[in-house]
């Protein structure tokens, strides 16, 4: 089963500031992205999968506010393919309104973003909101990693900073987006030691020459079976992904560089990501 673990819906104009388009824009590598995506386009991107997961986020710090209903009621609609994830932004939402919301509209996860919203990953209002997904089975989607936005701050962004909420909560079931690029290593060690703390490979194969050396770095720490598949669709597409994917072995053709094997490469591909985040039923 070919399963999206990382999508994404949202209005344009409605749930995004202009700041934000402008600076996704400004960083896509000569591109205009096209950010208005209502489900309608999303299902139709997301034609080549059996499953997608998908969010929208709530960062008030960086201008996204994506309503937790805008994702229920597509999710609702689609039950055979669409499994909705919700958002909650720790730092301005009432805390316990949106946990309590997210549970009533049967979303089956929570998409988190500490640099977009400007909190530390262990501030008590997220320990907070781990405490409430854990004990209510909600995997967690966490962007811990770099991004472009120009007041996001790094130093809330480092992998690294999850090992304490793995420890707090062994039982909640955790997605570092993006390998954690580019602090990969410190994904890896963590995802290498927790049993219920994997990672995805979205939006990593335009930077090709740092996707082979992740993928062979975490071949190395033995941990490709915690990685998940992912898209991060609209920013790119799962055929892209696959594609990039396929390609991993480029860089090594006529050399003695390490490569992935076919069968690792499929594995990651056709990863178990439902039954990786106690999801098998959704
Ligand atoms: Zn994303």
């Amino acid at each position: 089963m070919l399963v999206d673990c990382h999508s994404h819906v949202w209005a344009y104009p409605g749930h995004l500031s202009d700041d934000f388009v402008n600076e996704a824009n400004a960083r896509s590598r000569g591109h205009k992205l096209d950010l208005h995506i209502p489900p309608e386009k999303h299902l139709k991107a997301m034609a080549g999968v059996d499953k997608v997961i998908v969010f929208g986020l709530r960062a008030r710090h960086s201008g996204l506010a994506v309503p937790n209903d805008y994702i229920s009621n597509y999710a609702n609609e689609h039950p055979e393919k669409v499994i909705g994830f919700g958002a909650i932004d720790p730092a301005t939402d009432p805390i316990e309104e949106m946990l309590d919301e997210i549970v009533d509209l049967k979303l089956k996860g929570v998409k988190l973003g500490p640099i977009y919203q400007n909190i530390h990953p262990t501030d008590p209002r997220m320990m907070h909101v781990y405490a409430f997904c854990e004990a209510h089975h909600l995997p967690i989607m966490i962007h811990q990693g770099a991004t472009f936005i120009r007041t996001g701050p790094l130093k809330y962004a480092f992998p690294i900073q999850l090992e304490d909420v793995a420890i707090a909560f062994p039982e909640l079931r955790m997605i570092i987006a993006h390998l954690g690029h580019p602090w990969v290593a410190e994904t890896l060690v963590l995802i290498r030691k927790h049993p219920h703390v994997y990672s995805d490979i979205s939006a990593l194969h335009y930077r090709p020459w740092q996707f082979y050396n992740s993928l062979i770095l975490a071949k190395e720490y033995g941990v490709l079976d915690k990685i998940l598949f992912g898209s991060d669709y609209p920013f790119t597409t799962p055929e892209a992904q696959i594609e990039g994917l396929r390609n991993i072995n480029h860089f090594a053709e006529g050399t003695n560089l390490p490569r992935l094997s076919e069968e690792q490469i499929e594995g990651l591909i056709y990863s178990p990501t439902l039954k990786c985040l106690g999801l098998d039923g959704a």
